[in-house]
């Protein structure tokens, strides 16, 4: 048996702590997002949330896990006889691989036994799995966002819910989701973001003594994991009966008006959208109440309340880096003066506040002790390396669609590239080529039809058999990975200009953000390539390290080309359906390293377009070359905005 690290022995790491616990005694927070860098033993403490957790009792036999007290009326596997002598086992912790398909997340259902033989045959995914348990997604940040929102829907519904056809299957499904993510490899979408109940963000302590008491843990454990965590027993089980005594008490908590005020002022002067800030900063402080062992809300549980559900609801734009913690002093403000006594009286109680000793209040600061001023680039050979500042991209502007000419086959859903697949126009019918996931029911008809004499057919039954089945052919668009392979050189340096190539990609980018595309930045200068930005589902980071972009020096075409061929040889395999589009940005020139047009042949399987951006009297024609060796095509940065496209039409006209 595995023996997992106890909970009781983390060291640090309160807020997140915390955030797990109040979850763990009220589930209708709404879950936890843990953001940090690697290393910082996130998965560690959340996974050792489990053995906190208080057994369940369920039903012999059901593979959903229902309560023998309260079985699941729409249980697949039910209706359960009452009486039923119940079985306890421990609460589960279900890990979801940020491979999985649909099908082993929300269950499969098997459509055609479902049509020809009419039995509802289900196979219980990882949501029914976790009924009742902790969900638990690393790198949430990576899951498709499909995948995110079925599960936030689950998490929010308590129900899962399969339907193909009008055949459709649903079951309990209550659970605690936590998803852990290092934002270094791309954010969540903010309209994922915000319906996670709670956020924290974890570092490694900068506390030498600390982090000496975190290897010491740890070396011990991993020398005698059994007699570590024995040692630690006790704790484990004091923590198990305190939430199974708040999970007790938390009916009986109120929450007085002052506090509730308190919460709706914060709410209202973070300016967050909708009211699931106020609930879930009302459900929070209610279960911190609880989880203290007090029967009523207190200033204090708002205040904290406050530091876990509200720094991930800020109102934002998309290219804001929501990993800021909250703004201290206007939180301080908006609780005194909603807590005030004199309230009506008028809103200039000028001085609750003077004698706030800074932070009174712990840990969770607002990462004033950090060091690092929020928005300087954290190392990466930025401006020093390169001798002078970076310049700024120029405005963003509506850009050309840039796609893969052929047409895919069943990519993830998005606005981009042609394809096959699930959704879109119906352009004709087949026989499914794997499970059958939608009918075509004219077509399945017509497939039947003239065989119903010779099945011997009577009644005014319809003898359909599994050959007859067809499903639509459609036609829509795919989403894809956008990746830009930027040539930031001396040779592109000219001040304007990078300015001009940077304002272009940005605008690229933004394009890419409304098709729901993944995106990755390669740029080559000096003497290699560097991966700005591993493809990531958002494009936030991508603005980010575009404006940090150092330039000049020699150009190393090739290297940045071979380093894109590895970057979408990754990717194949992460995500293999999701075709690829390359972009390079580049005046096709090279100074540095081999041949790049060697290079180009062997991303010739690769949808690409080369955006030309030399410029001058002089013209080399060089971009044109290596678009013709990449087996795409060319466009000059100057026809890359939207409205350029009819002046292009009109040269082309021209020429013929
Ligand atoms: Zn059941």
């Amino acid at each position: 048996m595995i023996v997992g690290y106890p909970f009781s022995a983390v060291v640090g790491h309160d807020d997140l702590k915390l955030a797990l616990l109040l979850n763990a005694v009220s589930p209708a927070i709404g879950g936890v997002l843990v953001r940090g860098e690697k290393g910082t033993a996130k998965s560690t403490v959340v996974r050792s949330l489990a053995a906190l957790l208080p057994e369940v009792a369920v039903v012999a036999g059901c593979r959903f896990s229902c309560d023998p007290a309260a079985p699941d009326p729409s249980c697949p596997d039910g209706p359960h006889e009452s009486g039923l002598s119940p079985q306890t086992r421990p609460a589960r912790l279900v890990e979801l691989p940020v491979g999985a398909s649909e099908d082993r997340v929300a269950g499969s259902l098997d459509l055609e036994r479902a049509l020809t033989e009419g039995v509802k045959a289900f196979e219980p995914g990882l949501l029914a799995a976790a009924h009742r348990g902790v969900l638990y997604v690393d790198e949430v940040n990576l899951l498709h966002d499909h995948l995110v929102d079925l599960l936030l829907d689950a998490a929010a519904m308590g129900v899962a819910h399969v339907e193909r056809e009008g055949v459709s299957v649903r079951h309990a499904a209550r659970f605690l989701l936590v998803g852990t993510m290092n934002p270094e490899e791309g954010e969540l979408r903010p309209q994922l973001l915000d319906r996670f109940g709670l956020a924290v963000e974890v570092r490694a302590s900068r506390d030498p003594a600390e982090r000496a008491e975190v290897v010491r843990r740890r070396l011990a454990f991993d020398a005698d994991p059994a007699g570590y965590t024995g040692a630690y027993a006790g704790g484990e089980r004091d923590l198990a009966l305190r939430i199974a005594a708040a999970r007790d008490r938390l009916p009986a908590v109120t929450l007085p008006d002052d506090a509730l005020r308190g919460i709706t002022a914060v709410c209202a002067a973070f300016d967050v959208e909708g009211m699931r800030a106020d609930l879930v900063m009302a459900r929070t402080a209610v279960a911190l109440a609880a989880w203290e062992g007090r029967d009523e809300v207190t200033p204090g549980d708002v205040r904290t309340a406050a530091r876990l559900a509200l720094p991930h609801r800020r109102r934002r734009d998309p290219f804001d880096d929501p990993g800021h913690g909250l703004d201290e002093e206007r939180l301080e403000q908006a609780l005194s003066e909603a807590l005030s006594p004199d309230d009506d009286s008028g809103d200039d109680a000028p001085d609750d506040a003077p004698d706030d000793g800074p932070d009174d209040d712990g840990p969770g600061g607002g990462g004033a002790s950090g060091g690092e001023p929020a928005d300087a680039p954290p190392g990466e050979g930025g401006a020093s390396a390169g001798g002078r500042r970076p310049e700024s991209p120029g405005a963003p502007y509506r850009t050309r669609l840039l796609a893969p000419e052929a047409v895919g086959r069943g990519g993830p859903a998005g606005r981009r590239g042609r394809t096959t697949g699930e959704s879109g126009r119906a352009v004709g019918a087949r026989t499914p080529d794997g499970r059958l996931r939608r009918l075509d029911l004219p077509a399945t008809l017509a497939a039947a039809a003239p065989h119903q004499r010779g099945r011997g057919r009577t009644g005014s039954g319809l003898v359909l058999r599994r050959e007859d089945l067809r499903e639509a052919l459609r036609e829509g668009r795919e989403s894809n990975l956008v990746l830009f392979c930027v040539d930031a050189s001396g040779s592109m340096a000219a001040r304007t200009r990078m300015r001009a190539v940077k304002g272009a990609v940005l605008s690229l980018l933004l394009d890419a953000y409304q098709r729901r595309d993944k995106v990755g930045l390669v740029t080559f200068r000096g003497e290699e390539a560097t991966v700005a930005l591993p493809p990531t589902s958002s494009v936030e980071l991508a603005s980010g390290r575009l404006a940090r972009l150092a330039t000049g020096g020699r150009t190393p075409l090739a290297a940045g080309l071979r380093r894109a061929e590895r970057v979408l040889a990754a990717e194949r395999l992460r995500d293999p359906r999701r075709r690829p589009l390359l972009v390079v940005v580049t005046d096709g020139r090279h100074t540095s390293g081999p041949d790049p047009v060697v290079t180009a042949r062997r991303l010739a399987g690769v949808a690409s377009v080369v955006v030309d951006c030399e410029h001058g009297p002089v013209r080399l024609g060089l971009a044109g070359r290596l678009a013709a060796a990449l087996g795409g095509t060319a466009i000059r940065l100057e026809e890359l905005a939207a409205d350029h496209l009819a002046a292009v039409v009109r040269d082309v006209r021209k020429v013929a």
